[in-house]
């Protein structure tokens, strides 16, 4: 990737906890999106971050537009999330045994998604793909699953194949260390292209254990999906008795409290969650109808454990979100304020002359430059990368953190009020008119 012309020097403080960074984990980060890979230039360390906002090591403020690339909906040190945490951390951290926190986390998870009747707490987002792959293939006795160019799940050797990056490359591994076989059996799909949905099905949908999206996809910017591309997905995976699996990782509790599948109306057969589900504690889930779920071990046969699996102090940070957003939820502003963030957007991009378009669902939105409305992975990858770099600082310059790649979706938290999505948008008009 290339590095941006436009990166400004770093802040002195962060240079040098990179530098250091840098002689201690490879890259310098523990996951990779972090070390600004994409727009060039030194990342920002963080001190701290409070509601809207991240504060850098060197003093800065930024309005947060990643919020943990995903969970913070309610925004960051939200006080009765914190109060949770810190009474469960007070009754001990771990115990490897039952609690009835898991059992209210599960019931709230069941009560709020349309497809989860039992549900197993996992760690990860990548752990609950992981493991739902692994359901679904024990669940039917098949071997192939089908993903989508473009699509993220998790770092999942099956599912490490055009996976949002690089070029695509069908049924090739993203990843030196994937080998052939673990994705050999992995078939790899255009999103919203329903002529190769059906033209796999009938060449080998008996063989087809599970079919994985993303059921809005917010991993190679925002891309939504057409509904006749979902109904057909839903159709296909009931005739052929495949497994129908809705990563809502990102979108679940996001663009509606029962994710995607409750937008949209249409109920996969399982579904994995992540990321708001454990309110910013690490927290995954995967579920779905009893008579797939109860294949796991040890009501069934298929093996899936883990030592910290319901975590009492992350199900407290988890429970503790989704009965705000129940009691108290937060989709219409949500939808409001993306609403006017997008217009905005578009408007400071359209005034400026650049070649654009936004994509929206809810709180999650993409600004791409390009000019054509972005429906796949072949039309996401035809960005201009340098004009997205360039925004990308512009806009930290004016104390504003956007995602540091076009390929990955923008958050906002409730607490982004009216006053703060109009800071944006002057500034991204000053920024883009700058181009
Ligand atoms: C973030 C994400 C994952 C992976 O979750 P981790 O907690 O990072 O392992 C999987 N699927 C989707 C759709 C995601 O956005």
């Amino acid at each position: 990737m290339s590095a941006s012309t436009s990166s400004p020097a770093a802040p002195a403080r962060s240079q040098a906890a990179f530098e250091r960074a840098l002689r201690l984990m490879p890259g310098g980060v523990n996951s990779p999106a972090r070390a600004f890979g994409a727009v060039g230039g030194t990342p920002l360390f963080i001190e701290r971050a409070e509601g809207p906002y991240l504060f850098d090591i060197d003093g800065h403020r930024y309005v947060d537009y990643i919020g943990s690339w995903g969970p913070m909906i309610l925004g960051h040190a939200q006080a009765e999330v914190i109060a949770a945490i810190t009474r469960a951390a007070e009754r001990g951290t771990s115990y490897g045994a039952p609690t009835e926190a898991e059992s209210q986390l599960a019931e709230q998870i069941i009560e709020a998604v349309p497809s989860i009747e039992k549900v197993r707490l996992v760690n990860s987002g990548t752990e609950a793909t992981m493991s739902a792959l692994r359901v679904a293939r024990g669940a039917t006795g098949r071997n192939k699953v089908i993903k989508f160019a473009g699509n993220y799940h998790g770092h999942v050797d099956a599912l490490l194949v055009a996976a949002g990056s690089a070029a695509a490359t069908l049924g090739a591994p993203d990843s030196p260390g994937v080998t052939p076989g673990a994705a050999g059996d992995t078939l790899v799909l255009s999103y919203n292209d329903v002529t190769q949905l059906e033209n796999a099905f009938a060449a080998e949908g008996d063989q087809i254990a599970a079919v994985i999206l993303e059921p809005v996809v917010g991993n190679m910017g925002c891309v939504v999906p057409a509904m006749e591309f979902l109904r057909t997905l839903r159709d296909l995976t009931t005739h052929h008795g495949s497994v129908l699996i809705f990563d809502e990782v990102m979108t679940g509790f996001r663009v509606a409290p029962g994710g995607a599948q409750e937008l949209f109306g249409i109920t996969p057969d399982m579904t994995t969650l992540g990321k708001i589900v454990g309110g910013g504690m690490p927290l995954g889930a995967y579920g779905g109808r009893t008579d797939i779920m109860d294949n796991v071990l040890p009501a069934g046969k298929v093996y899936q454990a883990g030592t910290l699996s319901g975590n009492p102090v992350a199900v407290a940070a988890g429970s503790a979100t989704l009965k705000i957003l129940k009691e108290n939820p937060p989709y219409e502003q949500l939808e409001r304020m993306g609403a006017k963030l997008a217009a905005g957007l578009d408007a400071a991009a359209t005034a400026a002359g650049i070649p654009h378009s936004v994509t929206r669902v809810g709180s999650m939105m993409t600004l791409f430059f390009n000019p054509d409305r972005v429906t796949c992975w072949d039309d996401a990858d035809r960005c201009d990368r340098d004009a997205f770099g360039r925004y990308f600082w512009g806009m930290i310059q004016k104390g504003i953190y956007m995602p540091c790649s076009q390929f990955e979706a923008l958050f906002f938290s409730r607490l982004h009020d009216e006053a703060i999505i109009d800071e944006t948008i002057d500034a991204a008009k000053e920024v883009l008119a700058g181009e």
